[in-house]
Order: structure tokens, then sequence, then C-alpha cells
């Protein structure tokens, strides 16, 4: 199957209902299918819809941000970190580039939590599909969608 471009308006929140995110009005959310731009729970649902439905879709953590793995929480040294001050919230990229979180401060060392924000969260989206259209030659070329019109220069 040719690959699209959907853009979709959308509300994020969790299970409290709690809004967490979400599009601004005249600028909805546009990615291509199968480049991984979105969160695979969602665009399942999405590949299926057309433009003007509303839906909404609720996903599991482990389609979503993957669950909160023990695994991904370290304790380093402090003299790994940058020189300065570093206090609970700061984040830094990690040894594969991913973003790790500051979660505890201690005299001398420092523990990271590398899991997502969302990671073990059941996320639930309140979505209207915008519009749907063909990947145009340079979104395939560069893996990601330029926009909802396909002109987003970046
Ligand atoms: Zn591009």
């Amino acid at each position: 199957m040719s690959q699209q471009v959907i853009a979709f308006h959308y509300k994020l929140t969790d299970v409290q209902g709690q809004t967490l995110d979400q599009s601004e009005a005249n600028d909805p959310l546009a990615f291509m299918t199968g480049s991984g731009q979105i969160i695979a729970g969602l665009e399942k649902v999405l590949v299926t819809l057309q433009i003007g439905d509303k839906r909404r879709v609720e996903v599991e953590a482990a389609d979503a941000y993957g669950e909160h793995s023990p695994e991904n929480i370290m304790t380093i040294d402090r003299s790994q970190l940058p020189e300065g001050e570093v206090k609970v919230g700061d984040t830094f990229h990690g040894p594969n580039g991913e973003p790790v979180t500051v979660t505890a401060v201690a005299a001398e060392n420092v523990t990271l939590d590398g899991n997502h924000p969302l990671a073990g969260q059941k996320l639930i989206f309140d979505i209207e599909i915008a519009n749907t259209r063909a990947a145009t030659k340079d979104e395939i070329a560069h893996g990601h969608a330029h926009g909802a019109d396909g002109h987003h220069h970046h």
C-alpha cells in the first residue's frame, strides 16, 4: 500500500481525564503512515478513518510509550554529568541519544530515568481527521510528513 499523509486534530488525556497535550485549532498534526512518527496504537486506528471522522481512541501503555521499565532507571556517579547544579526534573541525553530525566540527586550520585515521561500510561485520544492524501516523493524520501498540505518547509 502506498504511504499516506494523515492530518488530524487531537486532544490527549490520561485516565484521570487530565489534558496532557492537544493540537492547535488551525494546525492539525500531520504524519506519514509507516514512518513511526506517531505511536503504533494510534496509527492503526487512524489509517481506517475518513476525513471528518471523529473517534475516541484508547491506547494501552504497551502500544503507546511502552511500559515503565526499571531497567531504564540508572544511578550514575555525579562526575559523569556536566559540571554545575543538577536537580530533579533536569533532562539529559543518554548514551543512545534518548532523553533521560533526573529523578533523585544525592551527594555522590544521581538517579536517571530513561523511560518516556508517558511510559506506563494508558493514553486517551479524542481525534478528528482533518485531511488524508498520498505522500509526496519528497516526504517518502525524507521519511516524514511535510505538514497537512505537503508544502511545509523545515
Ligand atoms: Zn523532510
